[in-house]
């Protein structure tokens, strides 16, 4: 319900578009097809990923000879949800750090101002409420802002976050916290880093030197790098997520603002690009509104 709510706008721009892209036709011919294409790509599905759907939905036509309109929503519903990559996830209600990994260790990495902070409170909270023993590590130094928002969010949610002077070096803040997270019997270690983007090859020797100084206390961590992305931004969230895949190994995807923007289609683009499964979604500012995504539920909310 939350979803379709936090969709609304997306919904809105995209699919009240489709109704009139078909209106009066009762076959899907060039020109229904055509607007198609306009549509996806105003609300940033991608260009590759349009001309891939467009292409599917023309491989049926071909095929069956004879597509109705009428049919069109259901089939775009298929081929999107088909080009997006498997999300696999478990619901944060049920989510239990396997046996082995504990504690288990997320690196957030993502631009300044995209909701890594937020995504991360609202993570610590839903884990916490689950049960386990959450520990945070504030390793983005070069912003006290930062810090001081991190901390913020321990606070409301009650857990501990380690934190050290402005411009440390962050890789000491988080070994720091994992050190702290093993010493304690965490259950998972999540570590904040520094979104600047200046240079690739020194956004990739930063976050290098952090896996490799987590490693010394827990030689498998990082388990899993989240990207966080605004997708608010549109296409400027794939172009950031073509820089940290290059710089390091991301895992997981966080896609975030999607209330309030007509852009949602870009999780569409993103999940067929990168290949790497989109887990949460954020819908809203409030603890809450961090989503466990599933891509068949995202495609059926955007076709409600
Ligand atoms: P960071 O710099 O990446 O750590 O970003 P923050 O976590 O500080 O978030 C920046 C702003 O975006 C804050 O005002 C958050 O409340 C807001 N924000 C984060 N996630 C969402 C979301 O899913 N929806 C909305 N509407 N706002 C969000």
């Amino acid at each position: 319900e939350s979803l379709d709510k936090g969709l609304e706008k997306t919904k809105d721009s995209f699919f009240g578009k489709l109704g009139k892209a078909i209106a009066g036709k009762s076959t899907v011919d060039d020109d229904v097809l055509d607007n198609l294409e306009e549509i996806l790509v105003s609300s940033d599905v991608g260009v590759e990923t349009t001309l891939k759907i467009i292409e599917r939905i023309q491989a049926r036509v071909a095929r069956d000879k004879y597509l109705g309109t009428s049919e069109l929503d259901r089939i775009l519903r298929e081929e999107i949800a088909t080009l997006m990559t498997e999300s696999n996830t478990v619901d944060l209600s049920e989510f239990e750090v396997p046996k082995d990994k504990k504690p288990y260790v997320i690196m957030v990495v993502g631009v300044n101002g995209v909701g890594k902070t937020t995504t991360i409170g609202k993570l610590s909270s839903q884990f916490k409420k689950k049960g386990n023993k959450v520990v945070l590590g504030a390793a983005d130094t070069f912003r006290a802002a930062a810090v001081d928002q991190l901390k913020l969010w321990g606070e409301r949610v009650g857990v501990p976050v380690i934190s050290r002077g402005m411009n440390t070096d962050p890789s000491a803040v988080a070994y720091d916290a994992v050190k702290a997270g093993a010493d304690e019997n965490a259950d998972i270690i999540i570590i904040d880093t520094a979104g600047r983007l200046h240079t690739k090859v020194n956004l990739m020797a930063e976050l290098t030197k952090i896996k490799r100084v987590m490693q010394k206390v827990i030689p498998d961590a990082p388990h899993e790098v989240l990207l966080v992305l605004d997708g608010s931004t549109g296409q400027n969230a794939v172009i950031q997520a073509r820089e940290f895949t290059k710089a390091t190994d991301v895992t997981s995807l966080a896609i975030t603002k999607l209330d309030g923007t007509a852009k949602g289609g870009v999780v569409i683009g993103i999940s067929d690009e990168f290949k790497i499964p989109v887990k949460y979604i954020g819908v809203g500012e409030k603890v809450d509104d961090l989503q466990v995504f599933n891509k068949e539920e995202f495609v059926d909310s955007l076709f409600k």
